[in-house]
């Protein structure tokens, strides 16, 4: 049975900071991570993990470990598979009743976490983040507004900023998460769909203060296609549209065609080669047509071949024991 248990109250929290090459900020991150995390007075557990860093990042981590022991856990992975399975590969390993997502890079501050807990504590199962005065190029911030807007349709959760990724889930919407067995994921809006009550809370926003980002444009167009096929298989359906809008164009120019032809005679159709277009409009649309549903049967394989539960039970009320 797909079961989670969720628990109302929240007595300890776990961070999970996915790191890659970032030796640079790592101590900074470490120690203001640590006092935040200590000044909220609960337990709490804060877990890097690297994701195959080239550089000193897992040794640094370990340094930390060794002289925190029980507050700082360091995972490291065997090499890079990117930001997204690395949080994952963290989640697999907590143990707080909330789970916070941070980046190492400091872009968004450690000191921001107590807010997110208050806001989960509201009885929120997901706390999502907007970033204030966002300091990245434009082609960044262009680009996620145009993936927020669709994302904002599509899942139908009025989030504002699915890219900033300080936020906060309770555990079993992890444990939800964790069961999903895809592997090219794209976290808050997965979180998203398993929660039941969410909210976003105004957050600040640094420059990268070390380094560069992590993203070339390739990658960051991949994690978008992965953000769009992690929701919905809708894309696929376009061709179908498409195809459609094709075919019946391509008929009424076929039969406007036939008629001018009557009136005007031979020469106003070029001898044929218009209607020779109209044609093509025709079977290009049934060719595309054919393609979408291709996509609809395509689309269901992949529901099915990810195995993501269909659904979790939260409570059953009223049922006797065997
Ligand atoms: N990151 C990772 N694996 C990767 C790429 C990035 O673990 O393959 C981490 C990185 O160390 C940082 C976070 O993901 O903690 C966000 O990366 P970055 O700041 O480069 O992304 P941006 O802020 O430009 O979106
Ligand atoms: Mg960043």
């Amino acid at each position: 049975m797909n079961k989670i248990v969720r628990v109302d109250d929240i007595n300890s929290f776990s961070v999970v900071i996915p790191v890659y090459n970032e030796e640079g900020c790592l101590e900074e991150l470490i120690q203001r991570t640590l006092k935040v995390c200590r000044e909220v007075g609960m337990k709490f557990e804060i877990l890097l993990v690297d994701d195959g860093s080239k550089d000193n990042s897992a040794t640094i981590m370990s340094n930390a470990s060794a002289a925190n022991p029980g507050e700082i856990i360091s995972v490291i992975l065997n090499r890079n598979y990117g930001q997204h399975a690395a949080i994952m590969a963290g989640f697999s390993l907590v143990s707080g009743d909330l789970i916070i997502t941070l980046d190492a890079d400091l872009q968004n501050p450690p000191e921001e976490i107590p807010k997110l807990i208050a806001a989960a504590k509201e009885g929120n199962d997901v706390v999502g983040t907007v970033r204030q005065k966002r300091k990245d190029t434009f082609f960044r911030r262009f680009a996620s507004m145009i993936i927020n807007k669709i994302t904002q349709k599509a899942t139908g959760v009025n989030m504002r900023d699915y890219g900033c990724m300080l936020r906060a889930y309770r555990r079993h919407i992890v444990e939800a998460m964790l069961q999903c067995r895809e592997t090219s994921t794209f976290i808050p809006v997965l979180g998203n769909s398993f929660a039941r009550k969410t909210c976003e809370i105004p957050v600040a926003h640094c420059e990268r203060a070390v380094g560069e980002s992590k993203y070339s444009l390739m990658k960051l167009i991949n994690l978008q296609f992965n953000l769009i096929t992690c929701m919905t298989t809708a894309p696929l359906r376009l061709l179908f549209y498409l195809g459609g809008v094709s075919a019946i164009f391509g008929f009424i120019l076929s039969v406007t065609m036939i008629i001018l032809r009557l009136i005007y005679g031979a020469d106003w159709g070029a001898q044929g080669l218009f209607s020779l277009f109209s044609i093509a409009f025709i079977f290009i649309g049934f060719l595309l047509i054919g393609m979408g549903l291709q996509g609809e049967y395509i689309g269901r394989i992949y529901n099915d071949v990810r195995q993501r539960p269909p659904y979790f039970i939260e409570k059953v009320i009223g049922q006797k024991d065997n």
